[in-house]
């Protein structure tokens, strides 16, 4: 049988990296196996779905790069054909109309626990022949097994069995018709011909629900594997309050999606003690049966090791498509103006964790800063500068090949030509072209900033120092 897995995520917040991990597993699973992978958006609760939502989800998709083969269905465009297995059903007698009003259902669930015993439906409708006078308004319930075992193989978890006579008649179409949760979700699976369900393990107990659905509807049974939980570092379910849970929020912190994927793919699946693995590994490695049982905690430290890592061994083109927006944020586009980006990327690349601390050590390149960093200027803008830099600046207008060698070569000859040290002569230029002490190797600083900048920031340093030992 070909493999077949779905995400269905619910559109009612953000893509968070729970959901992006299944999602991740389901899609690997997918790809493992030659299958195919489909997104299904569950967006029956109207109340709580939203537009803003779906995009998110299908924005952060896109970004970790989990292409899917089929949908994305909408749940909410097949309110027709989940009408007609409700008929189907009702009319194989699997499923009857339920007429108890929730006030009866109140008084009776009070009543139950007032006797020690667990709440659930008690069947009174399962048998009506016929509706109560004056056809009041009723639920679809399952007819659900009394007796007997349901037993979930699930390829994480083992096996999980259920007795029927802890399941009681799930409502399957509310009283406006509308159909739930676990009813929409044996359709899809059936109708898509899931083999495998991948999905958090909070809906373990919903499994046997499902199966025996459908059971009754005569569809074969998916393989199951339920995913446990992320935790946040402190051990509890992961929350907002552990920072960023959001994909869209990892990007925009600027992580590469290729270190979100390798991060998540370690919460919970390991291979001996690799860490690093690319996708194409992970899709010739990945066995949804070897996902840890035990829930995973975050660990923040690490995705900021595995994102340095791609920045610093991907191609530097690829990392300079991502690092461009952040730029843009600042108002940059590196593309008219400035050296080309993925020179910037290499010179920068050993010296920054993300996207958006690279973006800020590369502005410079790419225009002109605000001010002096006090602490640098106070260091290193001296007096005693003025006369190394006006011969740099002549030096820099006579220069040949504006190159890193060469011009390394020549900062080295007029600090001796000065009397100092070749740091002594690199970090006051350093602050002079990029207002503060830190940069990349001055001679490569110097090659991407470009002449016509380097004259101009030479000259505004000296003039700036002028005016202040004027002053
Ligand atoms: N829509 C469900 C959720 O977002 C997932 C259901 C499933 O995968 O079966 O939690």
């Amino acid at each position: 049988m070909s493999v077949r897995s779905r995400f269905a995520p619910s559109p009612t917040g953000y893509l968070h990296i729970g959901g992006a991990r299944t999602a991740l597993f389901a899609w690997l699973h997918a790809r493992r196996h030659g299958g195919t992978f489909i997104l299904r958006i569950e967006d029956t609760d109207r109340e709580r779905s939203t537009e803003a939502s779906v995009n998110a989800i299908l924005e952060g998709m896109t970004w970790l790069g989990l292409n899917y083969d089929e949908g994305p269905f909408y749940q909410t465009q097949r309110f027709e054909r989940y009408r007609d297995v409700l008929d189907q059903l009702l009319a194989a007698g699997h499923a009857y109309r339920c007429y108890c009003t929730p006030e009866d259902l109140a008084a009776r669930r009070e009543a139950q626990l007032a006797r020690k015993e667990k709440p659930r439906y008690d069947g009174r409708c399962r048998h009506l022949d016929a509706p109560p006078p004056g056809e009041p308004p009723f639920v679809i319930r399952f007819r659900n097994p009394l007796d007997g075992d349901v037993v979930v193989d699930d390829l994480i978890r083992g096996r999980v069995p259920f007795s029927n006579t802890e399941l009681d008649d799930l409502v399957l179409a509310r009283t406006d018709g509308t159909p739930t949760y676990n009813f929409t979700v044996v359709v899809d699976d059936m109708d898509m011909g899931v083999s495998c369900v991948i999905r958090g393990d909070d809906h373990l107990n919903n499994t046997p629900r499902q199966l025996n659905i459908l059971r009754a509807l005569g569809a074969p049974a998916p393989q199951y594997a339920h995913v446990p939980m992320i935790l946040g570092p402190d051990g509890a379910r992961l929350s907002k309050r552990h920072g960023a849970v959001s994909v869209l929020q990892y990007r925009d912190d600027g992580i590469l999606p290729e270190a979100l994927l390798n991060y998540l793919v370690r919460l919970g699946w390991s291979h001996g003690d690799q860490e690093v693995f690319s996708l194409d590994e992970l899709v010739a490695l990945f066995d949804i049966e070897q996902v840890n049982r035990a829930a995973a905690a975050v660990n923040p430290e690490k995705l900021l090791w595995l994102n340095q890592h791609y920045l610093k061994t991907s191609d530097p083109e690829h990392v300079a498509r991502h690092l461009s927006p952040f730029l843009g944020r600042h108002g940059v586009d590196p593309a008219l103006d400035g050296p080309p980006l993925h020179e910037v990327v290499l010179a920068l690349r050993e010296r920054s964790k993300t996207l958006l601390e690279m973006a800020d050590k590369a502005l410079p390149f790419y225009r002109e800063f605000d001010h002096y960093d006090p602490a640098a200027a106070a260091k290193h803008l001296t007096a005693e500068v003025i006369e190394p830099l006006l011969t740099l600046h002549t030096r820099f207008e006579q220069l040949e090949d504006w190159q890193a060698p060469q011009l390394h070569a020549l900062v080295e000859e007029v600090a001796a030509q000065h009397g100092r040290k070749f740091g002594q002569l690199a970090q006051p230029l350093r602050v002079a072209l990029c207002g503060n002490a830190v940069s990349p190797a001055i001679d490569v600083t110097l090659q991407l900033i470009g002449r016509g900048r380097v004259l101009g920031r030479l000259e505004r340093a000296v003039q700036w120092l002028k005016n202040r030992d004027d002053a």
